[in-house]
């Protein structure tokens, strides 16, 4: 397998930290530039960072010096990740797509543009044919793939079992979302201690729409959505990582008794499977049958935090099921979502 040279853009914030753990062993990735804002833009990435990793910053990543977001700094790297402030994001990720760089994103920008892929490699892989219908750049040689926002994860991938065995017709979802989710340094901690805050800007209008994306199906030049509402609350608890949702879901076909239901996440198979992607959990949906699983503390990190947690199935009394999932927001949801949606692409020869 042939290594690639990557970038990081936003490499200083707390996705940017997340890549950079992750890909310090990845048999694939090496990380060669960084990218960030010019308050860190000259600094080697060790005294531009406050880092927030449990682990130790890896030496040879300590060393590079951050560059600004322009693709003329980046030549020689084969493609970048972006974990860019949305407010930077459009313009930075637009012009390294239009200079021939490759951008996988975790930016909110990109992800209702027609021809970009919004991409869960278990959920829709195919849509990475929409790659093919960009004009980024002249060549083809530059496009957009971005990752769903945090919440969109779990829930779209919770969903996609029942979907292909039900069909969904509604869905009522209230996510409990962790600090971490607001970056760093976030949410002040006068807000959030010993409190929950009922309300996310601009957080419900993008679980509200994107997993209807990942659920839609591909047609020439764009994804038809899913026909489905969705009604989402979004609030901030005082965890730190994982992002927990309580989702009531009104299906299309009848589901005899919760057996059923239950077999509907047991006998999924991931699209994927046969890939054997080096980020790919060998489960990426986990069921858990005790009433006071899955929760966060307990169960983010599992499989590296790339799995999927979904409980407490059962009847619902106003819609036909409900249930909890959840998914570590900035791995599967951010940085690890980000480097398997990578994998799908070199396994699919977009990158090479
Ligand atoms: P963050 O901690 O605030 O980091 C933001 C990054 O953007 C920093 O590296 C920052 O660099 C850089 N930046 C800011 N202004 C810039 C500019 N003018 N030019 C170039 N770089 C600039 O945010 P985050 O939580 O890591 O989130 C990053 C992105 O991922 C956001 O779009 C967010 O919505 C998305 N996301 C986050 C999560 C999550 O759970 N946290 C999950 C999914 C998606 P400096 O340090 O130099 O300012």
């Amino acid at each position: 397998m042939k290594s690639f040279q990557v970038g990081i853009l936003g490499a200083t914030g707390a996705v940017g930290q997340k890549f950079i753990r992750l890909l310090e062993h990845h048999p694939w990735f090496n990380v060669k530039a960084l990218g960030a804002s010019e308050r860190s833009a000259g600094q080697k990435y060790e005294k531009a960072v406050h880092w927030i990793e449990k682990t130790e910053m890896p030496e040879d990543v300590a060393a590079i010096e951050v560059k600004e977001c322009n693709p003329l700094l980046f030549k020689g790297i084969d493609f970048v990740f972006s974990g860019l402030d949305s407010s930077v994001a459009g313009h930075i990720e637009g012009n390294f797509a239009q200079a021939g760089i490759p951008v996988i994103s975790n930016a909110k920008n990109y992800r209702m543009h027609d021809r970009v892929p919004l991409l869960i490699p278990e959920v829709n892989p195919n849509h990475t044919e929409l790659i093919k219908k960009q004009s980024f750049s002249s060549n083809g040689n530059g496009w957009i793939v971005t990752n769903p926002n945090c919440v969109s994860v779990p829930l779209a991938m919770s969903l996609k079992p029942l979907h292909d065995a039900f069909g969904i017709e509604s869905v009522v979802v209230t996510s409990m979302q962790s600090i971490s989710g607001a970056g760093y340094p976030g949410v002040a901690s006068l807000d959030i201690v010993a409190n929950v805050v009922p309300y996310i800007g601009g957080e419900e209008d993008k679980i509200e729409t994107e997993s209807t994306k990942l659920l839609g199906t591909l047609d020439t030049d764009s994804v038809t959505f899913g026909e489905f509402p969705i009604q989402a609350t979004a609030v901030r608890v005082p965890t730190i990582e994982g992002h927990m949702l309580s989702v009531s879901v009104k299906l299309k076909d009848t589901v005899s008794s919760i057996e059923e239901a239950q077999k509907a996440y047991t006998e999924w198979q991931s699209p994927i499977a046969d890939l054997d992607l080096p980020s790919s959990p060998d489960t990426p949906i986990r069921l858990y049958e005790k009433n006071w699983y899955p929760q966060p503390r307990l169960h983010a990190d599992r499989k590296d935090g790339m799995q999927t947690a979904v409980g407490r199935l059962r009847r619902g009394t106003v819609m036909d099921l409900g249930y909890v999932t959840m998914a570590h927001n900035t791995i599967r949801g951010a940085a690890g979502g980000a480097i398997l949606n990578a994998e799908l692409l070199v396994a699919k020869e977009f990158i090479s």
